[in-house]
């Protein structure tokens, strides 16, 4: 067995909010990351603040899961004293390491916080074994490497770089830009990208507008849809797993922070069979079947078409954008997470479960529970209550309800329904 055969690849898995880093080790998360509310990017993902981060290390410790904080935005002058003081503020709790992305922040974390390990962010676009080696004299002592290198790329940099910890996107959304090096969003609304409030303007839909003719607009049409030029493709490199092992990654990372806790669960679910499954029998790849059911549950959260990225070089860049359409493939609606058991009836065979409800739920529906761990089954609702106890027939999205299900369900399991099913519109 080689080297790299006998090292398991960390799993992880982006952490939103609190309800989100739960889902996350539940399913299967080795290792999370979630932001500061001050300092990192995605600024719209919920984020945690100080008391959050504290208890949030805390659980992730009990759970035996590592926890990274990230401050990867790309500061300015006039932020630097608000950042000493926040590492300052950091130093009772420290995480397992920082993600950051900018030499400055990596000097006040040096500072301030010379015990914690340092991860690159992806925004530093780490591209050969130079810059890798470069970080690596600096501190750091991971990299996530660009999403643009090849798999070639990768293990070069592994080879050259050895006691480097490399860390490889798998799965989620790709920018046009480099990295999300891109000041498109800034420009249009005001957003900076680069302070984590994408407005994702590279995913509209453009027109033609001649200088003289302000307000008549040409249509750029590849057909009746229009044309969406710089819409990328989502990362999906499930079936790749095996090649990334072998030249020697790290970790394997999802994107997603500002995703639902019902992607957490089933992309982290899935990853973590398929990286279960390249531990115990190393030198094979999936069968054709196994691999298969996979990409068809990744299909079942919103995503955009997907695509190997870089991973074979760039002459297959021509697959990476979608032009047909710049909405999301949604085919499953991500009903209720539940929150806890509240009782067991033996005689009857149900439970009182307490739910978080994120779409609609009538009484009398027949619904898949996804869980941590096993396989998916059917339950029915045979009965609603809104949090005051009152019954209802159905429950709405964003509250709290109590409902009886047949069988027994658990903390975690999530409720979902084809999207055929509810004659939902998206
Ligand atoms: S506008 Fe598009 S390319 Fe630019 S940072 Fe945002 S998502 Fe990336």
């Amino acid at each position: 067995m080689t080297l790299s055969e006998c090292i398991k690849p960390e799993l992880l898995v982006p952490a939103g909010n609190r309800e989100k880093l739960e889902v996350a080790i539940a399913y299967g998360a080795d290792a999370v990351y979630f932001g500061s509310r001050e300092f990192s990017l995605r600024r719209r993902a919920g984020n945690f603040s100080l008391t959050q981060i504290a208890e949030a290390i805390a659980y992730c410790r009990e759970h035996g899961v590592k926890a990274y904080l990230a401050i990867n935005l790309l500061p300015y002058n006039a932020d630097m004293a608000a950042l000493g003081e926040y590492l300052k503020a950091l130093q009772p709790l420290p995480p397992d390491a920082l993600i950051v992305g900018d030499p400055g922040v990596i000097t006040l974390c040096r500072e301030f916080l010379p015990g914690v390990p340092l991860h690159l962010s992806t925004q530093s676009n780490t591209l050969n074994y130079l810059s890798a080696s470069f970080w690596q004299k600096n501190g750091l002592s991971r990299i996530n490497l660009a999403r643009e290198l090849s798999l070639s790329d990768i293990a070069e940099v592994v080879y050259r770089v050895p006691g480097m910890e490399c860390e490889v996107f798998v799965h989620g959304a790709m920018c046009m830009a480099y990295s999300g090096r891109c000041l498109l969003s800034a420009v249009l609304t005001g957003r900076h990208a680069n302070r984590g409030d994408c407005a994702q303007p590279c995913r509209w839909s453009y027109a033609l507008q001649e200088e003289t003719r302000p307000g008549e607009f040409m249509a750029l049409e590849e057909d009746e849809r229009g044309s969406y030029i710089f819409n990328a493709k989502d990362l999906c490199l499930i079936a790749r797993l095996a090649e990334l092992k072998a030249a020697g990654a790290h970790s394997f990372k999802i994107e997603g922070r500002m995703k639902s806790a019902y992607y957490v669960a089933v992309v982290t679910r899935v990853y973590r069979q398929a990286l279960d499954q390249l531990y115990l029998s190393p030198k094979t790849s999936f069968p054709p079947e196994q691999l298969e059911k996979w990409k068809n549950e990744l299909t079942r959260v919103s995503h955009r078409r997907y695509t190997e990225g870089f991973i074979d070089g760039q002459g297959q860049s021509q697959n990476l954008q979608y032009h047909d359409s710049s909405a999301y493939l949604r085919n499953y609606l991500f009903c209720a997470l539940v929150l806890e058991v509240v009782s067991y009836d033996s005689a009857n065979q149900s439970c009182l479960v307490r739910l978080n409800v994120k779409d609609r739920l009538r009484t009398g529906t027949k619904i898949e529970v996804i869980a941590p761990g096993m396989d998916d089954f059917i339950t029915t609702i045979l009965s609603l209550q809104k949090e005051s106890g009152e019954m209802v027939a159905q429950v709405h999205s964003g509250t709290i309800a109590l409902a009886r299900c047949q069988g027994l369900l658990a903390p975690y399991q999530i409720l979902r329904q084809p999207v055929a099913d509810t004659g939902a519109e998206i």
